[in-house]
């Protein structure tokens, strides 16, 4: 028996013992019924919580076993559990007791409640709390210590105040802690008399004090006063250590004090502090912060071994500074070279890109991250939703979506305001309102959101039913949202209720007409052929007129061929942006519907003599996966060969059932391309015939253009849609139009 009691011993406590030899010795002990012993239970108990790989149900099971154990037995479990962070085993373990009958002591409660302040569970704490109260442990300094720490984790600053004012004996830990719970909730003046009451008291302040307040009031946004703190630190001698310094860098680049940062960074060579991690990426992100970016890349290029949170605040410390190409490369050395890249770091590349429009890039990324086996988190989703409504990649936008599902953060009313612009963006206008309709408290943005993907589609009706929703739940309206109901007016031929908004803002909801409301009235008056209306409103304008208005005035006498007006917009146009092709390429096309062909050739030289050229036209259309992008005459698609047959087909057939091309459908081309081009190459037509070969029939299509659409694709679409059965959503720079039966949403007017 003593042999097998030593061989057990041995086996229990050996370094190498793993979870298969506990379990082995558990059916030892049951068997031989050894449970008397403290000795081997107490052993067998730390091997089973220092095997990392306990359940819940299986501590259960395990403690339910062991016959007798003894508080001491219980201590090391509870503290080998603390040991190893299993916070919730921890209270698993600790609701044995009382069923034991055995009371926790003094050095075992605070293991306890330092578990619940760790899951930040308010309930066991408090019955923590309760049972040292009634024990009269609660006196206990390390005890009532743990509780506060607990209420402060919790973030239950008067219970945490309530407890620490009752306290007899204040170590500077208590106080340090609970000068930090004040400082993080941005309390400046309590914290500071803290401090000051601190000192009366005879207690001493610590680095630990002084880092926990800088900490506090740097994450509450007080930048100012944590450097303030920062030099009155310094001025009574204390000498920071790596976290002071990566507690006040974040607070030195907020206020972009450069001078300072240099000073720090002086400092942390000084004291050696270059190989702190965490000091490193707090002088990354001050410096990206400043704008220093050569002294950024400096600091960078001297860490000997580049860890994966430097790398992260220097790809964003590179994209705050608009240097988006460098993150890209930077980035992608990293990842060649091996480096695990975590969520932040495919994050920051991601934002990166979406951020300064190159969202084609950003879902790429999205795609490889996900390759990579990392899951998107609550920041990675937000820089992701308006870079699919920007491609209309709904595919891909309906699984972000089902992302912000899972991650529990839909709620948030900027993903959800999010998510309703990008289903509007991506032709989904049921969608986008089922968003807004799901939101409990949707905000100025959501209402906005939605009224701007109702008027982006022509639904002028729904606008101003929004407009009139947004007005009885109390939400008043802003500029953005006058700019969504004139939009819609205009995109209608609405004058009338045009004019009432209009005449509404300033004089109902104190929102001055913008630029933006004056040229959407100039479209609306202009677009039904009231141009002299519109030219007038332009002339009592208090501002000058910008590009907008008059450009709004020029497409109109464009589709009016309004020579006289559009003379007069053009010239100011030439000067306020003497570099955009298109004002030259409208009035020429005037001269042109006139006849006036020697002005035209006069335009088209002026334009040569300029170096100037027709903007490309692009279009874009998602397939699957992936967005495609076709350009105007460009062969280069791998399937171009077989979208031309099709066109060919689908060209015969329309002559079959009517449809007559206009002969003069040339000069009414706003992209000014050539004759064979038109005939075959419009990017958005490509587009549609590529969705129509890559989808099953009536799978609807969407297809963003960047530029106006013209006539003879309109019509074309149109008879495509009522040929193959498709709806067919097509954005242009200045709306929707839905396909559908040979007919289109605009009802022509656009
Ligand atoms: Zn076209
Ligand atoms: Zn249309």
């Amino acid at each position: 028996m003593c042999g097998m009691f030593q061989a057990l011993s041995q086996c229990l406590t050996s370094p190498t013992a793993s979870l298969r030899h506990a379990k082995q010795a558990h059916a030892v002990l049951l068997r031989l019924n050894l449970f008397s012993d403290t000795h081997l239970t107490t052993a067998l108990i730390s091997l089973y919580a220092n095997t990392f790989s306990l359940s819940s149900p299986q501590l259960h099971l395990i403690l339910a076993t062991l016959p007798n154990p003894t508080l001491f037995s219980f201590s090391s479990l509870i503290h080998a559990l603390a040991r190893s962070s299993h916070s919730p085993l921890v209270l698993a373990a600790f609701s044995h007791l009382p069923s034991r009958r055995l009371a926790p002591d003094a050095f075992l409660l605070p293991s306890a409640i330092k578990a619940s302040a760790t899951l930040r569970a308010l309930r066991p704490g408090q019955q923590l709390h309760a049972f040292a109260a009634a024990s009269a442990l609660a006196s206990d300094s390390v005890v009532a210590s743990s509780l506060i720490h607990m209420y402060l984790k919790c973030h239950q600053l008067s219970h945490a105040r309530q407890l620490f004012d009752t306290m007899p004996h204040r170590d500077v830990v208590v106080w340090s802690a609970i000068i930090a719970g004040y400082s993080r909730l941005g309390l400046l003046d309590e914290a500071k008399n803290l401090f000051c009451a601190m000192r009366d008291h005879g207690v001493d302040p610590n680095l630990v004090t002084w880092n926990g307040m800088l900490a506090g009031f740097g994450n509450s946004g007080l930048h100012g006063e944590a450097v303030a703190m920062f030099r009155v630190m310094l001025v009574e001698g204390f000498f920071p250590d790596g976290s002071t310094v990566s507690c006040v860098l974040p607070s030195v680049g907020c206020l972009e004090d450069t001078v300072m940062g240099k000073q720090v960074h002086g400092y942390v060579i000084k004291q050696g502090f270059g190989c702190d991690r965490f000091v490193v990426s707090a002088m990354l992100d001050m410096y990206g912060k400043c704008g220093c970016v050569e002294a950024m890349g400096q600091v960078f290029d001297e860490v000997e071994e580049i860890e994966v949170g430097s790398l992260n605040a220097f790809l964003t410390g590179l994209s705050r500074n608009g240097l988006v190409e460098e993150a890209l490369e930077v980035f992608r050395r990293f990842k060649e070279s091996g480096m695990e890249m975590n969520v932040v770091t495919w994050t920051s590349v991601i934002a990166s890109c979406s951020q300064n429009g190159r969202d084609l890039e950003a879902l790429e990324l999205f795609r490889d991250m996900q390759a990579d086996g990392v899951e998107p988190n609550a920041v990675t989703i937000p820089s992701l939703i308006p870079a699919c409504g920007n491609v209309s990649a709904l595919t891909q936008g309906k699984e972000i979506h089902c992302f912000s599902l899972r991650k529990g953060i839909f709620d948030d009313v900027y993903v959800g305001s999010a998510l309703i612009d990008m289903y509007a963006k991506c032709g989904r206008i049921q969608l986008s309102r089922h968003c807004f309709d799901r939101m409990s408290a949707p905000n100025l943005v959501s209402w906005n959101a939605v009224m701007s993907g109702y008027a982006m589609h022509g639904k002028a009706k729904e606008t101003m039913e929004m407009f009139h929703l947004m007005q009885q739940s109390g939400q008043k309206p802003d500029s953005i949202t006058f700019t969504c109901v004139l939009s819609a007016c205009a995109q209608n031929g609405l004058t009338e209720e045009g004019w009432r908004y209009y005449n509404s803002m300033s004089e109902e909801y104190g929102v001055e007409p913008r630029m933006e409301h004056y040229a959407c009235m100039v479209t609306l008056l202009s677009r039904v052929g009231k141009l002299e209306e519109a030219y007038s409103i332009i002339k009592e304008m208090p501002v000058e007129p910008d590009a907008c208005v008059w450009g709004a005035l020029l497409s109109s006498c464009r589709v009016h061929n309004n020579l006289g007006l559009g003379e007069i917009a053009a010239e100011k146009l030439f000067l306020l942006e003497p570099a955009n092709p298109g004002n030259y390429i409208l009035l020429s096309n005037i001269y042109a519907s006139k006849g006036m062909w020697g002005e035209e050739n006069r335009m088209r030289e002026v334009m040569k003599s300029k170096g100037l050229r027709k903007n490309p036209g692009y279009s874009w259309i998602e397939v699957g996966h992936k967005v495609h992008t076709l350009l105007a005459g460009d062969q280069s698609h791998p399937q171009m060969k077989e979208i031309l047959e099709k066109l060919d087909k689908l060209n015969m057939e329309m002559k079959k059932s009517g449809y007559l091309p206009k002969t003069n459908f040339v000069l009414q081309d706003v992209e000014e391309q050539d004759k064979e081009q038109i005939l075959c190459g419009h990017s958005e037509k490509l587009a549609v015939v590529l969705g129509l070969l890559n989808t099953s029939p009536g799978q609807p299509l969407q297809v963003i253009k960047n530029l106006r659409i013209c006539d003879d694709c309109h019509a074309v679409i149109k008879v495509i849609s009522r040929l193959e059965g498709r709806e067919i959503h097509v954005r242009d720079t200045n709306r929707f139009h839905h396909f559908k039966d040979g007919v289109c949403s605009c009802g022509d007017f656009w």
